[in-house]
């Protein structure tokens, strides 16, 4: 879903939440003050089990109540959602999280995950490459540390110039 209409939005959400198990906001440009806005339906619904808004531009602050938010939805066990603007170089997002402000973040991001339920399973999702259909998670793991994993949604397909060499930047495709 590219655009979507918040009222809508809102509307289906108070409508499906006593039945919703899947929530998948992936991509939709939604921004801080729209997620402030479906926040409270999101509370409602109770059955949600999986919850993904990864591939929008939201801040910290907006994640961590995010996160606050989702902890108190007793069925849900698995959350994907975007590394913060915080992450990039000036709040820009890029393909690549900034090296330096990025483990700043996952510090700030892993006091709130040590508080909250320790059952649902919250990937941050640092890149992801259309072509290559490939996203890069980071999972805090009970140890403290933060796992990374590689997510291929089509594993043979060639890899873009770009996922393979990262310094390369966006700009070159070799296909
Ligand atoms: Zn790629």
């Amino acid at each position: 879903m590219k655009s979507f209409n918040l009222e809508t939005l809102q509307v289906l959400l108070d409508k499906l939440a006593s039945i919703l198990e899947t929530l998948v906001l992936e991509n939709c440009d939604i921004t801080d003050s729209q997620l402030l806005v479906i926040l409270p339906p999101l509370s409602h619904c109770s059955q949600l089990k999986t919850f993904s808004c990864y591939g929008n531009h939201i801040s910290l602050g907006i994640l961590q109540v995010l996160l606050h938010e989702c902890t108190r939805l007793s069925q849900l066990t698995h959350g994907l959602y975007p590394a913060p603007l915080e992450s990039y170089e000036s709040r820009i997002p890029a393909k690549f999280v900034h090296p330096e402000k990025f483990p700043q973040v996952c510090a700030k991001l892993a006091q709130v995950l040590t508080d909250i339920r320790p059952s649902l399973r919250v990937q941050i999702c640092t890149y992801s490459c259309d072509w290559c259909m490939v996203c890069q998670l980071y999972m805090l793991e009970p140890n403290g540390k933060w796992e990374v994993t590689e997510k291929y949604r089509y594993p043979s397909r060639i890899r873009c110039n770009s996922c393979v060499n990262p310094l390369l930047g966006d700009c070159i495709f070799f296909m």
